[in-house]
């Protein structure tokens, strides 16, 4: 049996949220599936140590702040569960869980959106599925001969893991800087970056990250030079753990081996430097697999949208994957704007169809 509804939102995470607050706000009917057992999205897999590079209050989506976590400036993501668990209970947001998206298909002048639990039709679809169910490992010779332990962000949770070994960390994001400076102290540790990490500033976290990112859109926006954004100003944010690493010396950076092998990893002048673990902190992609089906033009990689609307399937929006779907919306503070504006234009869109 197939169940309606005015719109089906894909994903419980921040996103899916943020969007149902905006769709219950405007009176609409909806439901979020979301595959998860329970509220919090990607940071209730986050490790242990993992904090936000934003206080509380700059952490907020729309209609309730974040309250202070007692002794921290920076919230853990155990906090973030906690507040996105409150958040769904006091607006009584409809979340069916666990329930996973299979695919989303055009059925006639409907949605037809598959999951394991049976098919649901809409008249349109907001996909807010993250990007952490699907990271990505870049290709290097000789992995596959590699003896010891590989393993990826998603699976990392703390030092005690590893306690005493030879670790390598690759990657010179905020993921790749967090691990290592959380690794420094307990293991024998070498931060591999493809090039020189570029921290900033320690008086710039979060809150100003938002406030250029904010400044470059209204720039955009009136048509003046972009200022570059939160890219010029460099990539790792110095929270404290990683501010106090770097300090000590124990967070200087190795440039990107040339390939692995049975012991550990190689570089092109033919140094090697022995492993029992490698942890690739390289990033993730966008988790978008269920609307292969549409056959959506993607362009860099992207599917095209303008704003959250995509361009091939007018009744689809997605939310949170990054800035190509709305500035700062993966992030909390961000992504309150972007889904106001996909909750409206869907409004637009059902009252002008009927
Ligand atoms: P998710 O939290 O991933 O939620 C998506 C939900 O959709 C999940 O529950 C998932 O199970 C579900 N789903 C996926 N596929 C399906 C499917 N097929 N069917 C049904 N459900 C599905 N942002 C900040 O604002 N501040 C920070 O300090 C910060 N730190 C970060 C640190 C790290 C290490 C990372 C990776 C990100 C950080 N972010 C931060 C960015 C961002 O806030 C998080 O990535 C956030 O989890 C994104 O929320 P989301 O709702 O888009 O995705």
């Amino acid at each position: 049996m197939s169940h309606q509804t005015q719109v089906v939102v894909i994903g419980g995470g921040q996103a899916g949220l943020a969007a149902g607050y905006h769709l219950r706000r405007l009176g609409l009917d909806f439901v979020l599936l979301d595959a998860q057992t329970t509220s919090g999205g990607a940071w209730q897999h986050a490790w242990d140590s993992l904090h936000l590079f934003s206080p509380a209050a700059y952490s907020s989506l729309p209609g309730h702040l974040m309250p202070p976590q007692p002794g921290e400036t920076y919230p853990d993501a155990q906090h973030v569960v906690e507040y996105l668990a409150d958040y769904e209970k006091r607006y009584q947001l409809p979340v069916e869980r666990p329930v996973r998206v299979l695919g989303a298909h055009r059925d006639g002048g409907l949605l037809r959106v598959e999951t394991d639990s049976g098919p649901w039709h809409a008249r349109a679809v907001i996909s807010a599925t993250g990007t952490w169910w699907r990271p990505f490992l870049p290709t290097v010779p000789g992995q596959a001969t590699f003896r010891g332990r590989q393993l990826h962000t998603v699976e990392y949770r703390s030092p005690a893991d590893f306690a005493g070994q030879r670790v390598i960390v690759v990657g010179g994001g905020n993921s790749g800087a967090q691990i290592a400076a959380d690794l420094a102290h307990d293991t024998d540790l070498t931060w591999v970056t493809q090039r020189p990490p570029r921290f900033l500033a320690d008086d710039i976290d979060g809150r100003a990250l938002f406030d250029v990112a904010t400044a470059r859109r209204r720039a955009l926006d009136e048509g003046r030079t972009d200022t570059g954004g939160v890219a010029s100003l460099g990539d790792i944010v110095a929270v404290p753990p990683v501010r106090e690493a770097r300090d000590r010396g124990l967070l200087t950076a190795s440039p990107m081996f040339s390939r692995l092998h049975t012991g550990g990893v190689e570089w092109a002048d033919g140094t090697r430097a022995e492993a029992d673990a490698i942890i690739w902190c390289t990033g993730f992609r966008p988790a978008l697999s269920h609307l292969s089906p549409l056959q959506l033009r993607g362009r860099r990689g992207h599917i095209v949208t303008e704003g959250t609307q995509v361009v091939d399937e007018p009744r689809l929006h997605l939310l949170g994957y990054g800035d190509w779907t709305g500035p700062a919306s993966a992030t909390l503070i961000g992504i309150g704007r972007p889904a106001r504006d996909a909750a409206r234009e869907i409004a637009q869109f059902l009252t002008a169809y009927g």
